[in-house]
């Protein structure tokens, strides 16, 4: 695709610009607003007052709404989505009584490319040791203070706002913009699931979770595994001999085994699991030890919890990490091998969680547009993975354009006194408004 079919007028974009810059405190004002609907996502079991993602949707709808948007809200239902069992997000006990997700589409006047902003607006929860209340959304020395402020009201207060300020400025657009604001992303992703389940497809999707104003076109997928070692208990200060003639086995022993041979796997994947867009190769960590009873006995019972991460190129079938996890299985089998304990008494991985990933290739013309859209905020083009999860792994297999940027220090979020800076703020919804004037002005 050319650098033409991008272009529009320096003219339309200084009013957008300017657009945004004039109406700088109202874009503050809307994310406090959304902050001070406190929506902490039901699987945390917060109290319910402190759980409205009902409201927080209703309150982003008048605003798309005003602006042309038409404006459809539902609850999602495990039973409807019952064919996706074994896919990415599906989780069958997930309830989602007064928990709507929400799309919002402005439609164009016709001809240009379609484009899909999206985020969720569940947060977890406040947690203790704030020194400012997390649902008050006080601004203090440039920041914006709060439970969500960068994990994510801050990214979809942006998109709203971006929307809205091309709307108001630059008038009617080519192509369709959808808005789609998703519960339940802090639990696992099925609002994102139930999202495309309904058929919402774009030409290209910005998701707006914290990256720094990075371009991030891919995440990394996660496994959380616990792996169960039996030993045999016997008393500690005592000779115990072998166990072929009743001697204990101490599973904390077995376990640094393992933990010796994930050091050793670890140095191998830093040689095969690296990715050119990526900070650190994924690795093996361990995030909990639990073992023993008493201080008299060996321990009868070792469990490892390990956190390992996973490429987009390296997902199953099912877009999900079954390929690592057998990977990761054969190793231990493959340890358990070599001791005689083990051989007959093979530990197991009870898998805890698979959260999906995706990527866009850094040449598609969306992720390209993306980058050169940073100029207008005077930041590095800079392209970095996300480490972590977030939902683009459904848009990557529906073949849909993406890309993860947002402002704000992802490791701000979940924290205590979360912020994000106005500055940032600003300059997100000024890189969204752009993004969008480019994209859906293209010809499709
Ligand atoms: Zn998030």
């Amino acid at each position: 695709m050319s650098a033409e079919s991008f272009s529009h007028s320096d003219e339309v974009e200084m009013l957008v610009l300017n657009w945004i810059d004039d109406h700088r405190e109202e874009i503050i004002a809307f994310l406090q607003e959304l902050i001070r609907i406190p929506s902490v996502n039901p699987w945390f079991k917060p109290a319910p007052e402190e759980s409205h993602e009902a409201e927080v949707q209703e309150h982003i709808g008048k605003r798309l709404e005003a602006i042309g948007a038409e404006v459809k809200r539902w609850e999602p239902s495990a039973e409807a989505l019952k064919g996706y069992a074994g896919k990415p997000g599906y989780y069958p006990d997930h309830l989602f009584d007064g928990r709507p997700n929400q799309a919002a589409v402005l439609k164009g006047t016709g001809g240009g490319k379609s484009l899909l902003l999206t985020g969720h607006i569940d947060v977890v929860p406040a947690g203790s040791g704030w020194t400012v209340a997390p649902f008050g959304g006080e601004r203090r020395g440039g920041q914006i203070y709060g439970r969500g402020a960068v994990d994510m009201k801050g990214g979809v207060a942006a998109m709203v706002m971006a929307l809205e300020a091309v709307v108001k400025s630059a008038g009617p657009l080519k192509g369709d913009v959808t808005v789609g604001t998703v519960v339940d992303e802090e639990a696992g992703g099925m609002g994102t699931l139930d999202f495309v389940a309904q058929g919402y497809r774009a030409d290209g999707c910005i998701l707006t979770e914290p990256t720094n104003m990075k371009v991030a076109p891919l995440c990394r997928g996660i496994l959380w595994g616990k792996l169960i070692i039996e030993g045999r208990s016997g008393h500690i200060e005592l000779p115990q001999g072998d166990w072929r003639d009743g001697g204990a086995v101490d599973a904390i022993g077995l376990a640094r085994v393992f933990l010796d041979h994930f050091d050793r796997l670890n140095a191998e994947w830093r040689v095969r699991k690296m990715h050119p867009y990526l900070p650190e190769p994924c690795q093996v960590f361990v995030a909990q030890i639990e073992a023993g009873e008493y201080p008299t006995a060996f321990a009868n019972r070792a469990e490892v919890v390990f956190n390992a991460q996973y490429l987009p190129r390296e997902k199953d079938e099912n877009g999900l990490g079954g390929r690592v996890k057998a990977e990761i299985e054969g190793f231990v089998k493959a340890v358990a091998e070599t001791e005689s304990w083990l051989r007959e008494n093979p530990p197991r991985i009870e898998w805890l969680i698979d959260a999906d990933c995706g990527e866009t290739p850094v040449d598609d013309p969306f992720v390209q547009m993306c980058l050169g859209n940073l100029k207008y905020v005077n930041k590095p083009e800079i392209v970095e993975g996300a480490s972590t999860h977030t939902d683009i792994g459904w848009f990557d297999y529906y073949d849909i354009p993406a890309v993860v940027i947002g402002a704000g220090d992802p490791r701000k979020a979940h924290q205590t006194d979360e912020y994000i800076s106005e500055e940032e703020l600003i300059n997100i919804t000024k890189f969204i408004a752009l993004s969008i004037l480019t994209w859906v002005n293209t010809p499709k």
